[in-house]
């Protein structure tokens, strides 16, 4: 078979980069030297002098806060070299240990409780049902649902006045969402990097060390799976984590998101298609396409980094090789390989660009199977009037540009050992076919 690459990935004699995303179809120019211009999007124009706090309370995910943020389900606690995991821990102690990572509900749901209710009966099962008997058994955690309901019907419009006039027994129904909703936020520990002096030295992914890193990706992971086990109806969730707020973030406090769905969203829906006429769609437009252009830059055992092609946004996607599909079939060992390569182009990529990490996987429902990727978008430019007429979009940089800014980081950052020791640039292997999915 002859692959048409050139339609997709076309460097024309100036420069200028046209590309079509193979799996999305979204067309792209980069025109070279765009990117000479600034690339921080630091939010924080001037940064403002903080005072450093052993307990930080900078905003509703800081740790003294949490009352400010819907009931905890799991918290990640270190014992030792040891992680270990504290379900439904009562509110009255919060705080006798200290949360590496907390997985809570999120106040504002995309796709709500009632959602599931109206739509496919979806009711408590018994472990929730206990958990929010015993959460509103305790003076504590009924004060703390009481108040969050009043902040939210407040943020939802209604005046105090009219929030006072609810009757208790309303209020509590509202609360079913935290204790039987499909939309988590995974929080990690700390808002500012140990003793930030200014206010734009936020703990970013990249902050965090590789074993950190790794639990924070376990721990979404883990999120994922029990979300499907508690809605029997959701059949896909959508795992994401927006940094700052040219990314969509409205909290500047490190977390991802886990938001259950009833279908797969289209672009999951159109990429099965294509794996089912084509099963080995994503090693041929993925990475041996990546390869063959010389836009594969890291790999390691179980995870490969290449610049994607036809993406809005200057875009490194992150593929597992496993020949497992979905991120809780992976090994231990395999979701390391991921979270060690995730981490390092967070790393790379520093705490002052805006980003969207992206998490895509085979269906919990799918049997075709496709290999699960991260994608992490640097949100460095703004889609303008030119895209909306043409549908044609600009990206500031072109793939080879962001490859070259990477990979000299990349060396650094292992030189000093910050980083695991894998391929980088020329080193790369560029085997054919280097994902597995694609093996029963
Ligand atoms: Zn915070």
């Amino acid at each position: 078979m002859r692959l048409d690459y050139e339609n997709y990935y076309h460097i024309m004699p100036d420069g200028t980069t046209k590309q079509l995303n193979p799996f999305t179809g979204t067309e792209v120019w980069a025109v070279p030297g765009r990117s000479s211009k600034p690339v921080s999007t630091s939010h924080t124009v001037f940064p403002k002098k903080i005072e450093p706090k052993e307990k930080e309370d900078f905003c509703s995910f800081c740790e003294t806060r949490f009352f400010e943020t819907p009931p905890e389900k799991t918290r990640l606690v270190k014992q030792g070299d040891q992680y270990v995991r504290i379900n439904f821990v009562p509110p009255d102690k919060y705080s006798e240990t200290v949360a590496v990572f907390r997985r809570i509900p999120n106040l504002f749901e995309i796709v709500t409780l009632d959602y599931w209710r109206k739509n496919y009966g979806f009711k408590l099962n018994e472990q929730q049902q206990q958990w929010r008997e015993s959460y509103l058994s305790n003076s504590v955690g009924l004060r703390h649902i009481t108040d969050i309901i009043n902040f939210k019907l407040n943020r939802l419009g209604k005046s105090f006045e009219e929030v006072e006039k609810i009757p208790l027994e309303e209020k509590l129904q509202m609360a079913d969402s935290f204790f039987g909703g499909s939309h988590e936020i995974i929080i990690a520990h700390r808002h500012f990097v140990p003793d930030a002096k200014f206010d734009d030295q936020l703990i970013s992914s990249g902050d965090l060390n590789q074993e950190e890193h790794y639990q924070y990706l376990k721990f979404a992971i883990e999120s994922m799976v029990d979300i499907f086990q508690m809605n029997r109806y959701a059949r896909y969730t959508s795992v994401f984590q927006n940094w700052l707020s040219p990314a969509g973030a409205s909290v500047d406090h490190l977390h991802k998101q886990v938001v259950a769905l009833d279908e797969w969203g289209s672009s999951i829906a159109a990429q099965t298609k294509m794996v089912m006429q084509d099963p080995n769609i994503f090693n041929e437009y993925g990475a041996n396409f990546a390869g063959h252009h010389n836009l594969v830059f890291a790999e390691n055992e179980h995870a490969i980094a290449f610049v994607g092609i036809g993406h809005r946004f200057p875009t490194v996607e992150i593929y597992s090789k496993s020949q497992a599909s979905r991120p809780q079939e992976h090994s231990e060992e395999e979701i390391r390989g991921m979270s060690n390569m995730v981490h390092a182009i967070h790393m790379a990529t520093g705490s002052q660009i805006s980003c969207n990490e992206e998490w895509y996987y085979t269906p919990i429902d799918s049997i075709y199977k496709m290999p699960w990727r991260i994608l992490i978008k640097w949100r460095i430019n703004v889609p303008a009037g030119f895209e909306g007429g043409t549908s044609i979009y600009i990206n500031p940089m072109t793939p080879i540009e962001l490859r070259d800014r990477l990979v000299p980081v990349l060396y650094k950052l292992r030189d000093e050992r910050r980083i695991e020791f894998f391929r980088i640039a020329e080193e790369c292997k560029l085997r054919p076919n280097p994902l597995k999915y694609y093996l029963k």
